[in-house]
C-alpha cells in the first residue's frame, strides 16, 4: 500500500460508514429502510454488509471538508463527479448503496441501486475504475466467501448483488457476484487461490443460462475445476425464489440440486429446440457429443451415451462413432 491507496481507502471507508449511518439512523434514510425490508433484509443483515443509502449530491464533500482532506485524492476517488465549474458532487444520489470490498474486506468501491425503476437511469451505478477499484476484478462478498470456503470447500457464483444476498440469509454464505459483467478471468485465478470448486448458480433465465455457459467454458479454459451448476425454475433469480419458495428450499437446492456440467449442457441444448422434429434432433446430439468429447471420463461417456442412445432409438455404435469423429475434429 502506498500512501495514495492507503489515503482513498480511508475516504471509501468513511463514506461506507455514513451511508450506513444515514441509511439506519436517520430521517432522509426511512424509504431505503423501507425498501431493503421489503425485500427481504433484516437490520442485521444490513448491518453486517454495511449497506447504506447516498441521499444527495451534496452528502460527502461537506463531510469530509471537516477534515482537511487532500482534494486532488478526492477528485480521484470516483466517490463524485466534477460539475463544468470544477465542484465535486457526490456520484452517488438517491441509490441503496451497497460497498464493495477486496479479499481482506477493505472497501475499494460501490454500486448503488435504485429504489424504484427509471428508465432514465441505470438500475445499478457502479464506481468508476480508479486506483482501487477494478471492476474486472472485484467479486462481490469474496472477502467473506473465500473463509467460508475453507469449511464449505467450495464457492457459489451469483449473478447480482441480491442473490448473494439472498444466499446469504439462507445460510449459503460462501456465494459471489461478479459486478455485472459476465465473469472475467482475473475473477476466475482469484477464485482459484481460495478454492477448486464452483457452482454456478445464475438466473433461470435465458440470459442467465447462456452466462452459465460461457462461465463454463471460461473456468474450464483456466483450471480443472470440480464444476457444478444449480438451475433455478420458472426463471427465477435466486432472490426470487428465496422469497417465493423461502430460505429452506432454496439452501436445499443449492446442497443438493446441484447438476454436474453434462447435465446442464443436456437440458441447455434443448433450448429452442423441438426434439420430436429430426432436424432438431440431430443438432441436438450433435451439440451434446461435442461436449461429451471433452470427457476423459470412459465410465460418464457411457452413461450418457446410453441415455442419448434410449432417449432417441439409436444404436450405441452408432453413437460411439461419432464421438471419435467429434474427438478427431477437436484434436
Ligand atoms: P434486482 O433484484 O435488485 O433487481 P438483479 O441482480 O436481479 O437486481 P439483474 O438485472 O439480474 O439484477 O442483473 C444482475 C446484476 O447485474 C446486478 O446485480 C448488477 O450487478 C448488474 N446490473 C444490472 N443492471 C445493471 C445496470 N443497469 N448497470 C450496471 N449493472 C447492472
Ligand atoms: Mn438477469
Ligand atoms: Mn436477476
Ligand atoms: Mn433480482
Amino acid at each position: 500500500d502506498n500512501s495514495t491507496t492507503r489515503t482513498l481507502k480511508e475516504y471509501h471507508r468513511e463514506a461506507a460508514e455514513l451511508y450506513h449511518h444515514i441509511l439506519v439512523n436517520t430521517q432522509l434514510g426511512e424509504s431505503a429502510l423501507e425498501y431493503l425490508h421489503q425485500r427481504g433484509l433484516s437490520d442485521d443483515l444490513i448491518t453486517e454488509f454495511q449497506l447504506g443509502y447516498a441521499p444527495s449530491k451534496r452528502l460527502l464533500m461537506p463531510f469530509f471538508s471537516e477534515h482537511q482532506p487532500d482534494y486532488q485524492l478526492l477528485r480521484k476517488s470516483g466517490l463524485f463527479v466534477e460539475s463544468q465549474d470544477g465542484k465535486l458532487n457526490d456520484r452517488f444520489t438517491d441509490r441503496v448503496m451497497f460497498p464493495l470490498r477486496n479479499a481482506v474486506g477493505q472497501v475499494i468501491g460501490f454500486s448503488g441501486r435504485l429504489l424504484a425503476k427509471n428508465d432514465n437511469k441505470p438500475k445499478y451505478l457502479n464506481s468508476p475504475e480508479t486506483e482501487l477499484f477494478n471492476k474486472r476484478e472485484v467479486l462481490f462478498n469474496f472477502d467473506k466467501a473465500r473463509v467460508e470456503a475453507r469449511r464449505e470447500k467450495s464457492i457459489v457464483l451469483f449473478e447480482g448483488f441480491m442473490d448473494v444476498l439472498a444466499a446469504y440469509r439462507s445460510g449459503v454464505k460462501n456465494g459471489v457476484a461478479s459486478m455485472g459483467t459476465s465473469l472475467t478471468e482475473q475473477q476466475v485465478y482469484t477464485l482459484a487461490r481460495a478454492t477448486k470448486n464452483i457452482s454456478i448458480c445464475y438466473d433461470g433465465d435465458e440470459p442467465g443460462q447462456n452466462a452459465t455457459k460461457r462461465a463454463l467454458e471460461l473456468l474450464n479454459s483456466v483450471e480443472r475445476f470440480g464444476l457444478s451448476v444449480i438451475t433455478l425454475p420458472e426463471k427465477l433469480d435466486p432472490d426470487e425464489y428465496v422469497k417465493k419458495y423461502g430460505a429452506e428450499k432454496f439452501a436445499d437446492r443449492v446442497h443438493h440440486g446441484k447438476t454436474g456440467e453434462l447435465d446442464f449442457y443436456f437440458s441447455y441444448y434443448q433450448q429452442d429446440r423441438n426434439l420430436t422434429n429430426e432436424q432438431d434432433q440431430l443438432g441436438y446430439i450433435d451439440d451434446v457429443l461435442h461436449e461429451l468429447a471433452r470427457s476423459n471420463d470412459p465410465i460418464e461417456q457411457d452413461l450418457y451415451l446410453n441415455r442419448i442412445a434410449e432417449r432417441f432409438q439409436i444404436t450405441k455404435s452408432n453413437l460411439e462413432t461419432q464421438l471419435r469423429d467429434v474427438r478427431a475434429s477437436l484434436q
